[in-house]
Formats: structure tokens, C-alpha cells, sequence
């Protein structure tokens, strides 16, 4: 059985697969935050893995090992800074740490780089390391990015059967319907159903303040709730976002 995983394979056999598929390299990128009471830390990253992982097997693609660790927290989408166990990385580390892989990736001779986000505050930071890093590698060289955030890829028709009360929008979809879900699909042993918080969507004012306001974001972490979370529910969007990814892969990249 052949592995997607790029760090199970040897120097050898990595180039000899990269001369001879250019395969895309998938980079999943995560980070280390709280997800509530009933998700663990590394909840972004794991997500980004598997998702990755599912899409490279549809079409012979290798997953690198992910950028573990993210952008600082922000209140409105991951809870903010204030919690233990939430471990964030300055931007200037974030988009360091892309545009070393965007170097390297394209210094081996891959041609075809995806970068699969799962952590909304990375977003413009992966951005601005894929511009450096294609400059640092200069315009002649053969390689092409493509950034993700795995979520997008959920059609409305998904998104209509996940939340049949209506969808509270992606933002506050931090360690709810969607991650519970496709980590009870992905790793259901990692999940504790028995401690999910019951607390209605939160209400943010249209601004932010600094030093962030601890007290805007429910004590659990949580932004709105991930009851209704079901490994069935898992399950097919996990299939969806494997399907889709692979095909707009395809669709660019060839
Ligand atoms: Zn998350
Ligand atoms: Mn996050």
C-alpha cells in the first residue's frame, strides 16, 4: 500500500515520485486552541490532516507533515488568547514559516503546493507567506500554490442537512456543529459528547477592543453550540470536502 503521508516516504523514493507524478504536495496548516470542553487542542490541525489526507488519496497526491501551531486567537472565531492550552504563534513566525515551505517545496522540484487551512485567523498570514516565498524562489521558477480553508468547500445543500435551524455562519462555528462532527467521524474517541456546553450562538458587537474583552466569550470556549454534532454528519462532509478538494486540485493544477 502506497502512503500519502510525505514523512513515511524515504529522500529517494520522495524524489523519485516527484519526478515521476509531480504529484501536488498537500500542507495542512492548524493550530494549538482551545475547542470547549469536549474537542482537544490540536482540533484545527487534525482537521486539516485528514481532510488533506482524504483528497490526496483521490488523486495520488503526498500530505507534508502540518504547521501545528497558528495565529493568536481572536474572540470572535477561536475565543481569544485568554486560555490555557492555547498556544499561538506572531505573524511574522506564521508567514516565516510558509514562506520556508513554499522555498523548500519548490527547491525539491514540486510544481504543485495546496495549502489546506483549519484555523480562520492563519488565513492572510499563509497569504502573505506564499507571496514571499514565490519571490524568494523568483518568477521562472515552476512552482504554483493554491491556499484553502477546507470549510469553503461544504455546499448549501450540506450546510441545509448539517443545520436544519439555519447555519450561524462559519466565524462562530469554532468548536460546534461542524468540528464536532468531523472529529467524531475523523477521531470519535477524542471527543466527549458528555461535556458539550449548552449555551445559545454569542452576540458580538461590530467591533473589536484591546486588550481583548474576556468576558464577551462564554467561560467553555464555546461560540455556539455543537449540539446536533453527529459522526453521521461527519461523515458526509467529510466526503464532500475530499471530493471537492480533489477536483478543484485537479481543476488547476491538472
Ligand atoms: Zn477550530
Ligand atoms: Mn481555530
Amino acid at each position: 500500500m502506497s502512503t500519502v503521508w510525505m514523512n513515511q516516504l524515504s529522500w529517494v523514493d520522495y524524489e523519485a515520485r516527484l519526478k515521476r507524478d509531480q504529484p501536488a504536495i498537500l500542507l495542512p496548516v492548524g493550530a494549538l486552541e482551545q475547542h470547549g470542553p469536549h474537542l482537544p487542542l490540536g482540533t484545527d490541525g487534525m482537521l486539516s490532516s485528514a481532510v488533506a489526507a482524504d483528497a490526496a488519496a483521490r488523486i495520488g497526491a503526498l500530505v507534508a507533515p502540518g504547521l501545528s501551531y497558528g495565529y493568536k486567537s481572536q474572540p470572535k472565531c477561536g475565543g481569544g488568547q485568554h486560555f490555557c492550552g492555547t498556544t499561538s504563534v506572531d505573524a511574522a513566525t506564521m508567514i516565516g514559516s510558509v514562506r520556508d515551505a513554499v522555498r523548500e517545496f519548490a527547491r525539491h522540484g514540486a510544481t504543485k503546493l495546496v495549502i489546506v487551512n483549519g484555523h480562520y485567523e492563519n488565513q492572510w498570514f499563509i497569504t502573505e507567506g506564499i507571496d514571499l516565498g514565490l519571490r524568494d524562489v523568483g518568477g521562472s521558477a515552476a512552482l504554483q500554490v493554491m491556499r484553502l480553508e477546507y470549510w469553503d468547500f461544504l455546499s448549501e445543500t450540506t450546510l441545509a442537512t448539517v443545520f436544519p435551524d439555519g447555519f450561524p455562519g462559519f466565524a462562530l462555528e469554532h468548536a460546534a456543529v461542524i468540528e464536532t462532527s468531523l472529529m467524531l467521524h475523523y477521531h470519535p474517541s477524542l471527543v466527549r459528547l458528555d461535556l458539550i456546553p449548552e449555551e445559545p450562538p454569542v452576540d458580538f458587537p461590530p467591533y473589536d477592543v484591546y486588550p481583548t474583552r474576556k468576558h464577551w466569550v462564554p467561560l467553555s470556549g464555546v461560540l455556539s453550540s455543537a449540539r446536533g454534532s453527529s459522526a453521521d454528519k461527519g461523515e458526509a462532509m467529510a466526503n464532500e470536502l475530499s471530493v471537492r478538494i480533489a477536483a478543484a486540485i485537479t481543476h488547476e493544477f491538472g
